[in-house]
């Protein structure tokens, strides 16, 4: 589907999504199933906001791969790691979760099958003597379902992410770390104020690669930050997962309808239906933190989110958005080098302060 669809269009595929939406429990009565109402609206919002996505209401491609994706529960489909078709889905959260919840690491709980989830399936499938193939199929569920009511979950995941946290704590010294300023040459972002996003993000990125250097890091940029060429979240995130990144931390700026709104928030990997990422979380928080010491900017907070930039980088990963450009003054102060620098200088704080040592 190319097309974005809203309230107020009439279309099949608004028929097909209201029929998507009704078997996964967001079900909507209306008169004219092709014709997108109210009350469709508010369904397709509350589904965006249960899934940690940007809660607008439009149905574009990655709200339908998230309304496709909710359709499997665990045991609905064979499950297996397929090397240029992962699958995506519900269930494998579901599995994914089960086998964190028992002790088997998997790495982050994405709804992707990667091959940390085939690993730790193969692992399970070991320890409880059904044919070791990575495949979930009936034997593996049969497995699962008999675990069921002895596993207590959460606490070997809670364990396991505590020492993840400290694993990383050994100074930013020789640590990569992979910048990420949003967007490129043919997409600016948020224009407001005579200001480009585009220009902002790279600026800080420029400074922020200086002063971590200067503690010692590997800096890896996504762009060049001039007159970079195309290249999607997802690439972004393939590059930081391909040089094995310690920490990622993607750069914007935001928008608003009011002119009023001002502030920085800071996002990292999390959905309210399950997947979270606890190191990312803290990763946010210190940068949040030691960017607002700095700029006195308004908190605008800490958030779970489940775009492809968050849930596709296996490392800690960060989406920090600097301001508001339709913000006059905001816009005033991001053109602003001193206060472009004091931005960066609270970026690299957050940093050095996430991967301190254990005092
Ligand atoms: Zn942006």
């Amino acid at each position: 589907m190319a097309r974005l669809l809203r309230r107020g269009d009439r279309d099949v595929a608004v028929g097909e999504i209201r029929a998507k939406l009704a078997l996964i429990g967001f079900s909507v009565e209306c008169s004219e199933p092709e014709f997108f109402d109210d009350r469709m609206d508010q369904a397709v919002r509350a589904f965006q906001q249960a899934r940690g996505l940007n809660v607008d209401g439009i149905v574009g491609p990655h709200t339908l791969q998230r309304i496709e994706e909710a359709r499997w529960s665990l045991g609905d489909r064979p499950l297996s790691y397929t090397p240029g078709h992962l699958s995506h889905g519900d269930d494998v959260i579901s599995l994914q979760q089960r086998l964190s919840d028992m002790g088997f690491d998997g790495g982050k709980v994405d709804g992707i099958f990667g091959p940390r989830t085939e690993a730790a399936l193969k692992e399970f499938q070991k320890s409880v003597g059904v044919e070791v193939d990575g495949i979930a199929g009936t034997e593996t569920f049969a497995a699962l379902k008999r675990l069921n009511r002895t596993v207590s979950g959460g606490h070997a995941e809670k364990l396991r992410h505590a020492a993840l946290m400290d694993s990383v704590r050994t100074g930013v010294r020789d640590k990569t770390i992979v910048i990420d300023p949003g967007h490129r040459g043919d997409d600016a972002g948020v224009c407001a104020n005579g200001q480009r996003e585009v220009d902002v993000v790279s600026a800080i990125a420029a400074r922020l690669q200086g002063r971590l250097a200067a503690h010692g890091a590997t800096v890896v940029l996504t762009r060049p930050l001039q007159n970079p060429s195309a290249i999607d979240d997802g690439e972004r995130a393939a590059l930081a997962n391909d040089v094995d990144a310690d920490l990622f931390i993607s750069l914007h700026c935001d928008a608003a309808t009011s002119p009023n709104a001002t502030g920085i928030a800071a996002f990292h990997y999390g959905s309210p239906n399950g997947g979270w990422s606890h190191i990312g979380e803290r990763a946010a928080q210190r940068i949040h933190t030691a960017v607002l010491a700095r700029t006195h900017a308004a908190d605008c907070k800490v958030h779970g989110r489940s775009w492809d930039i968050l849930r596709r980088t296996r490392m800690a990963a960060v989406r920090l958005d600097v301001g508001y450009l339709t913000n006059e003054s905001e816009a005033a102060a991001l053109a602003d080098l001193a206060y472009v620098d004091q931005l960066a200088a609270g970026i690299a704080d957050g940093i050095v302060k996430f991967f301190e040592p254990v005092a």
